[in-house]
């Protein structure tokens, strides 16, 4: 079947940005965090541009909002997340919801694919305020009510069920995906990552979703008196954990893959006086990959070393496994999809690439066939408020997944 042209608005897709910059402006960046009255703006905004496209628009009692289009005949759903960190860039979860509200307005507005259209959400606190993932475990069904009771706000301690209430969604219900309904979902986003720049290249097609491993180490020594405690005969449990990230550099960049990242986050000291021998050492460890043969490799690693410093002591060392996600991979036929839009907007600068940090569509690939397009982050800067893209970047990406969104709901 022949693929209708599909021509986005470049201007609208740029003044969308800077309209949702400007709700909880940040110097260059917004802070927007989870259900404040500038996240809860920032919805409402949605609605009304979803509104104008003739879509049914709500907002649900966990806060996604959620955009049905009229069309009922083949369907996508595409979105992202439209709260930001605190403090932090304008274009992290706003860039995919503007290029999905792009896609679903020129597919209303196309004749050629009457019938067809994109349902837009926009997830609930993809960045953890309250919960990773909230707005997207709930739309999929995997939120229980006794997660929303528990959760709150990490910055102030707001409870969730509060928060919801304040923002006037407590009566509200939990919209849940239609089962049957979509061909697939899209989601674009900043890299966060310096790699499509290094490249010189315009887009990147998401692969997989890497698996985050995280672990608890626990180094117990013995407690004394800095001044009267011969080196010779210390259990320091801080030098012991010192010389165990030690090892992990050494052993790690010998086994690591090609994207394999490793990062000791936390080192904790007890009791952390100058003067008293540390007891005891808690070290929080993470790496990330997307090969599940090498994070077998990389677990298994992580337990030698763990074996070899009780062996040496003098200290002990203990290890828990905090969390092990798998890998989410992406539908091949999206990524074809996405592929073949880049090629046809932007020959042979495209590649297909594993997305090192999180996102919702790691949710939502359990359920429907996903994908992920990347667009360049200037200097590879995220989380902060200088984050950036350039404007012929954000308009390429644009372009490139609308070009996708039209090439799925042409497909057979
Ligand atoms: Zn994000």
């Amino acid at each position: 079947m022949k693929m209708p042209d599909i021509a986005i608005n470049e201007s609208r897709v740029l003044s969308n940005l800077y309209a949702l910059r400007e709700i909880g402006k940040y110097k260059t960046g917004v802070h927007r965090p989870t259900l404040s009255p500038q996240d809860m703006e920032a919805r409402r905004w949605l609605v009304t541009q979803l509104e104008a496209i003739g879509h049914e628009a709500t907002i649900d009692g966990i806060a996604n909002v959620f955009g049905r289009s009229p069309a009922g005949d083949r369907v996508l759903l595409a979105g992202s997340h439209i709260e930001s960190q605190n403090y932090a860039g304008w274009l992290d979860g706003a860039l995919g919801i503007v290029y999905a509200l792009e896609a679903a307005t020129v597919i209303a507005g196309e004749p050629a694919f009457a019938g067809k259209g994109v349902d837009v959400i926009a997830f609930a606190d993809e960045e953890g305020h309250f919960l990773n993932f909230l707005g997207s475990y709930s739309f999929v069904g995997e939120l229980d009510e006794a997660r929303i009771d528990t959760s709150v706000d990490r910055t102030n301690g707001t409870r969730l069920r509060d928060a919801l209430a304040a923002a006037g969604l407590d009566d509200e219900p939990m919209l849940r995906m239609e089962r049957g309904r979509y061909r697939g979902f899209l989601e674009a986003h900043i890299e966060q990552g310096d790699w499509l720049e290094s490249e010189g290249l315009d887009v990147g097609v998401v692969t997989s979703i890497v698996s985050i491993s995280q672990y608890r180490l626990v180094f117990e020594g013995v407690q004394n008196h800095a001044g009267t405690t011969r080196m010779a005969i210390r259990k320091d449990a801080g030098v012991a954990a010192r010389a165990f990230c030690q090892r992990i550099e050494e052993v790690f960049a010998l086994h690591a893959g090609p994207r394999t990242v490793w990062t000791v986050g936390r080192m904790t000291l007890e009791p952390g006086a100058p003067s008293i021998i540390p007891g005891r050492c808690e070290v929080l460890f993470q790496f990330r990959d997307a090969e599940p043969d090498k994070l077998e490799e990389l677990h298994g690693l992580l337990h030698a070393l763990v074996d070899e410093a009780n062996e040496a002591g003098p200290c002990k060392v203990g290890i828990e496994t905090v969390s092990r996600s798998v890998p989410a991979v992406m539908d091949e036929a999206v990524q074809a999809a996405f592929e073949a839009a880049a090629q046809a907007c932007t020959p042979g600068k495209h590649a297909r690439m594993p997305s090192g940090a999180g996102h919702d569509a790691q949710v939502v690939s359990a359920h429907l066939p996903s994908g992920m397009l990347f667009v360049p982050s200037i200097g590879g800067i995220s989380h902060h408020f200088t984050e950036d893209t350039s404007d012929e970047h954000i308009v390429m990406g644009a372009r490139v997944f609308a070009g996708a969104a039209a090439r799925l709901l042409s497909a057979d």
